[in-house]
C-alpha cells in the first residue's frame, strides 16, 4: 500500500518522483528495466538529441552534462541516472496489472512505443529500433523508409552517403511484397518500386494498456513539455489532497499591467496548460500553468485569452500583443484604456 504509485522511470516518472520526494509524500516509482531512462539508452538510434533543453525541475542544469546544442544521448542518460539516485525507484518491476497494487493515486508515465502501421506485408520490414545504424550496411542498396518524421529523416540522413537511393514516404504505401531478396512496394500515385531494404520509422505512440479512469497520465513530446505537465499535476494533487494552495503572484489589476504580463507569458506557456488571472479589487492573482479546464477569471493559453464569469465563457481574445490585450482587459474590466 502506497499513497502515490508512479509507473515508469523516464523523465516524466522521475520528475513526478522528485516533486513527491521533496514534498515528503509516500511514493514509489516502478520501472520495468534495470535502470532509469531506458528510452534514451536506445533512442535516438544515432545518439544525437534534437534539443539542449533537457533539464528537469529541481535538479542541476543539464548544461553541466553537455554544452552541445545537439547533445549526445548518453549525456542525457548520465543526467537522468544522477537525477534518479535519491528517489525511491524499484527497478526490474514491469507493471502489467494495476489491480495487483494498492495505491491512493496512480500516475502513469510509461512513455511511447514505436508505431508500426498496419500495411499488408509490413512484417517484412526492419524497424527504426532494429535496423543497423552502420551506414556501410546500406552501401549500394535501394532503401525505402516508411515515415516522414524525426526518426525517418534521422535514418535517411545517416545512410544517404552510402545507399544507392533512399526514398522516404508517408502514408502512401499500400502493400509490400517480398520477392527473393527484393521488396516490391506499391506506392499511391507512383506504382510498384523495387527495394533492397525497407525500414519502418513511423513515429511513436503512447501505450495505453495500463490506462484506467482514476489514473493520472503524464506524457509529452519533449522533456520541456513533460516537466511542466508533471509540475502542474503535482500542484493539482497537492491542492486537492494536502491543502497546499497553488502558488500565485499579485499583479496590479489594471489593463496596462495585465496586458504587459500576459503578452510576455503567452509565448512561454506550454501546450495543454494555462495561466489563470483572477481579478480581486485593486489587484489580480496570477496562478501559472494550471490545467486548461479552469473556468475562472481570465484563462490564458499560448493562443488565446478566455474570460469566464461564474463558469460561463463571456469573451475571447486571440491577438496576444500588448495593445489589443490592453483594449481587451479594458473592455472586460470595464475601465478606460490608459494609452
Ligand atoms: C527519436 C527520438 C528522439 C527524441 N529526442 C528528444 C530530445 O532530444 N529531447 C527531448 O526533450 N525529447 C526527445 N524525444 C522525446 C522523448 O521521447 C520524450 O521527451 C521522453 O522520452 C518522454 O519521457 P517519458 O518519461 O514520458 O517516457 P520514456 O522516456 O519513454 O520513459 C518511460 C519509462 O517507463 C518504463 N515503462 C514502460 N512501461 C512500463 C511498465 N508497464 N511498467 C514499468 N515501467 C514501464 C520504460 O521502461 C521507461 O523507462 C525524442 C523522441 C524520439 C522518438
Amino acid at each position: 500500500m502506497v499513497d502515490y504509485l508512479v509507473i515508469g522511470a523516464g523523465p516524466a516518472g522521475l520528475q513526478m518522483g522528485r516533486f513527491l520526494h521533496r514534498a515528503g509524500r509516500d511514493y514509489v516509482i516502478l520501472e520495468a528495466e534495470p535502470g532509469p531512462a531506458s528510452f534514451f539508452r536506445m533512442f535516438p538510434r544515432h545518439r544525437v538529441l534534437s534539443t539542449d533543453d533537457n533539464s528537469l525541475f529541481d535538479g542541476v542544469p543539464f548544461s553541466r552534462y553537455s554544452k552541445r546544442s545537439f547533445p549526445d544521448a548518453d549525456d542525457l542518460v548520465r543526467y537522468l541516472e544522477d537525477f534518479a539516485r535519491p528517489l525511491n525507484v524499484r527497478y526490474n518491476t514491469p507493471v502489467t496489472d494495476l489491480d495487483r497494487y494498492q495505491a491512493g493515486h496512480v500516475i502513469i508515465a510509461t512513455g511511447k512505443k514505436p508505431h508500426v502501421p498496419s500495411i499488408p506485408g509490413i512484417e517484412h520490414a526492419e524497424t527504426y529500433a532494429s535496423a543497423s545504424t552502420d551506414p556501410t550496411a546500406y552501401a549500394g542498396k535501394r532503401v525505402l523508409i516508411i515515415g516522414r518524421g524525426h526518426s525517418a529523416f534521422e535514418t535517411a540522413d545517416n545512410i544517404s552517403t552510402t545507399a544507392r537511393l533512399t526514398h522516404t514516404v508517408g502514408r502512401t504505401v499500400q502493400r509490400i511484397v517480398k520477392q527473393g531478396n527484393e521488396f516490391v512496394a506499391t506506392i499511391d500515385g507512383t506504382g510498384e518500386l523495387r527495394y533492397d531494404r525497407v525500414v519502418v520509422c513511423a513515429g511513436f505512440r503512447r501505450d495505453t494498456s495500463l490506462d484506467v479512469p482514476h489514473a493520472h497520465v503524464i506524457s509529452g513530446d519533449s522533456i520541456k513539455a513533460i516537466r511542466h505537465a508533471a509540475r502542474s499535476l503535482h500542484r493539482t494533487l497537492e491542492a486537492q489532497h494536502h491543502g497546499v494552495p497553488w502558488p500565485h503572484r499579485r499583479l496590479r489589476n489594471r489593463p496596462d499591467a495585465l496586458a504587459a504580463t500576459i503578452a510576455t507569458r503567452a509565448s512561454e506557456i506550454p501546450d495543454g496548460l494555462a495561466d489563470v488571472v483572477v481579478p480581486q479589487g485593486g489587484h489580480a492573482l496570477l496562478y501559472d500553468e494550471m490545467p486548461t479546464t479552469e473556468r475562472n477569471g481570465f484563462v490564458v493559453t499560448s493562443t488565446q485569452v478566455r474570460h469566464y464569469r461564474r463558469n460561463e465563457l463571456i469573451a475571447v481574445e486571440r491577438r496576444l500583443h500588448r495593445k489589443p490585450l490592453e483594449r481587451f482587459f479594458s473592455q472586460q474590466l470595464a475601465v478606460p484604456c490608459i494609452s
